[in-house]
């Protein structure tokens, strides 16, 4: 049964709305997915951990969820303008590889990535390339419902006609008249009418690769566009969530909502969400400006931001605590909170799975806190909130270990069920893996073997070896931490 008291940030109209889905029971959700042109940074991974949280949750409450994240592999130009380099393009030119060479590279790595961090994978991620026939046909019924024009082989999409009898600026507040005033005026070399005015469908000039044909020109069609055309396509010309992060409020999602309402004059989404952004010495993580840091130099510890390795569950669960719709920034000492934090989580729900309950019932009322729990989350999926209730159970959990206070077996059977929901379904940090006693001992011996290795090469001053040695094991989950009492180990 769905419980019905999940409240949403709705962007389109500011407040937290009551989540009714259109149709009782299904939930179609999509969500921007990432240009394929680069290594994606920990900024890009903060929103897909964010809509994980939500789709993890959404399924959880027993929401059938259809989950549509795209691929960008064409059409989205350097500055989101319309007249820049494609990126991808623009990255096959520099690095004289194939455009889905570059296309490859790069999505092999967002699925690598998203994977360390027990992302879910969504059930259909559709390519821009890949639909390229059906953007065409958008953008004809774009036109034929007066909304576009063509010049020169390339077809525009015509803001202020829509703004006539529409409302441009619906979701991101920008006023069209201030636009106007804020914009360049065109310098003759553009074929749009307004600066505003978008592109559809772009001719390509001879010398740019990636190219089809259309009615207009062989081209390559808008960025904006490639987002209407599949979340139409896989989830209809009315669906419940769009999400992206909230730099792509203005002027992507505002175009998308443009495009729709031409064509089919009702708005396409019932929820706009937003997650906010991750920022690393209070700028924006960006890759334009080098403010950022690749998730796997943070695995490795290879990187001058931080001092040490964090592992990908430890990065997840930072992130975790921040609402998803506050900006976060990450910095050594919040690393370290949270690593500090987890470990304490996942220690005292390991130990707890051991605890053999009593007859007597300890002074915890565990209805309560399941409700403070669902209620956080029921709360526009306020994952910090929730971990503050989990902590409120490893409280109660170190009072059984250590002092020996009672807990009865319908209290023990419902905090470890729900520890268990909570922390792997519904937050998505992957279990700790347990090995019978034996492996267990052959995996110590084995890893204090390299650890002594790794001294020795350290005595030596070889640390390349040494180095090596952390990283490697890193790579498989081991966690090397060098402390006044020698260097322990952890699993992730
Ligand atoms: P892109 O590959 O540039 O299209 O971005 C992929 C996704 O990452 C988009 O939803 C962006 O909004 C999001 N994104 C980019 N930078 C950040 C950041 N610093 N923090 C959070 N999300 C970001
Ligand atoms: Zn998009």
């Amino acid at each position: 049964m769905i419980d019905n008291s999940l409240v949403v940030l709705n962007s389109l109209s500011g407040k937290k709305e009551p989540f009714e889905p259109l149709k009782t029971g299904y939930v179609g959700m999509y969500v921007c997915g990432p240009t394929v042109y680069s290594n994606v940074h920990l900024g890009n991974c903060r929103t897909f951990i964010s809509f994980d949280l939500i789709y993890r949750y959404l399924r959880h409450l027993g929401y059938k969820v259809r989950y549509v994240r795209n691929i960008t592999d064409a059409g989205h130009l350097e500055n989101d303008d319309d007249a820049g380099e494609d990126r991808i393009a623009k990255k096959a030119r520099i690095e004289k590889i194939e455009p889905m060479e570059v296309v490859q590279l790069y999505t092999v790595d967002f699925h690598k990535i998203l994977e360390k961090f027990n992302t879910l994978p969504p059930g259909i991620e559709p390519t821009a390339t890949g639909h390229i026939i059906e953007q065409i046909e958008l953008i004809k019924e774009i036109q034929a419902a007066g909304y576009a024009y063509e010049v020169n082989g390339s077809v525009y999409f015509d803001v202020l006609k829509y703004n006539k009898t529409h409302h441009y600026g619906i979701l991101s507040g920008r006023k069209i008249e201030e636009l106007m005033n804020n914009t360049r005026s065109l310098d003759g070399q553009s074929d749009k009418r307004n600066p505003q005015d978008f592109a559809l469908w772009k001719k390509a000039e001879p010398q740019h690769i990636m190219r089809w044909p259309s009615p207009w020109s062989d081209g390559f069609p808008g960025w904006h566009l490639e987002c209407t055309t599949m979340s139409t396509k896989y989830l209809g010309s009315s669906f419940d969530i769009h999400g992206g992060g909230m730099d792509l409020k203005f002027p992507h999602h505002e175009c998308e909502i443009a495009q729709a309402q031409a064509i089919h004059q009702h708005s396409p989404v019932k929820y706009w969400l937003h997650a906010n952004m991750l920022t690393l010495n209070g700028k924006k993580m960006a890759k334009s400006t080098g403010n950022n840091i690749l998730p796997m130099d943070i695995f490795s510890g290879n990187n001058d931001k931080f001092e040490k390795p964090y592992s990908p569950q430890v990065v997840r669960f930072f992130m975790l605590q921040a609402h998803y719709t506050s900006i976060l920034d990450i910095s050594q000492d919040s690393l370290d909170a949270s690593e500090k934090g987890y470990q304490r989580l996942v220690e005292a729900k390991r130990r707890f799975a051991k605890v053999s309950p009593g007859e007597k019932a300890g002074d915890f009322d565990t209805d309560q806190w399941l409700k403070k729990c669902y209620a956080a989350m029921d709360d526009d999926f306020n994952s910090p909130m929730l971990i503050a209730h989990l902590f409120e159970a490893v409280k109660f959990i170190n009072l059984i270990l250590h002092k020996n206070h009672p807990i009865n077996s319908d209290q023990w059977q419902t905090i470890n069920t729900m520890l268990e929901v909570f922390i792997h379904e519904v937050l998505g940090i992957a279990p700790v893996k347990e090995f019978s006693d034996d492996t267990e001992d052959t995996l110590n011996k084995t890893v204090e073997l390299l650890i002594e290795i790794r001294n020795k090469a350290r005595a030596q001053k070889d640390f390349e070896t040494s180095d090596n040695i952390r990283d490697q094991l890193l790579q498989f989950g081991v966690q090397l931490k060098d402390g006044k009492d020698g260097t322990q180990f952890t699993l992730n």
